[in-house]
């Protein structure tokens, strides 16, 4: 993706996710965008509710900065991002923010289950598990979210216990409705909860879609 797409995929995702309410009060988040198979495009840091072309940094996904000045809250949580997109090579866009009902499960380290049919259309077929709480962007931190990305297909996002959600996907717009699904099944569960609980899909849904993803390439959810 070139530099100016990214920007303006990412300057528009956080836009919709602000506007959606999945910034939560504070607006914290941080967001990229993959250049190459070794670059990336992430935040700089400060207001990402009202993001412009000068809110970037280039970085090289070992971690080092090339371009623009990273503040240093920013700075802490590179290998966050870098790390996801060394570890899988189809993810285009990562997004991290507060997302009110999603972080409730990261609150309570419990994973979201696979009950809501539009979390498949993004490819996820497995509960978002919880990563166990270190420092945000420490090694511990890093290294729960890379073996959560490595060791299954069906996993695109990571609650970070008693903080928040990371999401990947295959661009920035793409992971901006992957984590506004994500919220929605969050608190539809929650909802569910006081009705007698979520029930599961049944054991063949997932291959069922996936069938009518192929059928109906255009449709989305
Ligand atoms: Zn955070």
């Amino acid at each position: 993706m070139d530099i100016q797409q990214a920007k303006r995929e990412l300057i528009e995702a956080a836009v919709a996710l602000r506007d959606a309410g999945l910034m939560f009060r504070g607006h914290h988040a941080n967001l990229s965008a993959r250049l190459s198979s070794d670059t990336m495009l992430m935040t700089r840091g400060g207001n990402v509710a009202n993001l412009d072309d000068d809110s970037f940094a280039v970085i090289r996904t070992d971690g080092t900065v090339l371009e623009g000045e990273v503040m240093p809250t920013q700075a802490e949580i590179i290998q966050m991002h870098a790390a996801v997109y060394r570890t899988r090579d189809s993810v285009g866009g990562i997004i991290h923010t507060h997302a009110p009902h999603a972080t409730v499960f990261a609150i309570a380290h419990e994973p979201i289950p696979v009950v809501y049919e539009p979390l498949m259309r993004f490819g996820v077929t497995e509960p978002t598990p919880v990563i166990a709480w270190a420092p945000r962007g420490s090694d511990a931190s890093v290294q729960g979210i890379v073996n959560a990305a490595k060791s299954n297909p069906g996993v695109s996002a990571v609650l970070l216990a008693n903080h928040g959600v990371l999401a990947f996907g295959k661009s920035p717009a793409d992971t901006a409705q992957l984590l506004a699904t994500l919220d929605e099944a969050a608190e539809l569960i929650l909802q569910a909860r006081l009705i007698g609980g979520e029930k599961p899909l049944p054991a063949q849904a997932f291959q069922q879609i996936e069938e009518r993803k192929i059928k109906f390439a255009d449709v989305k959810a």
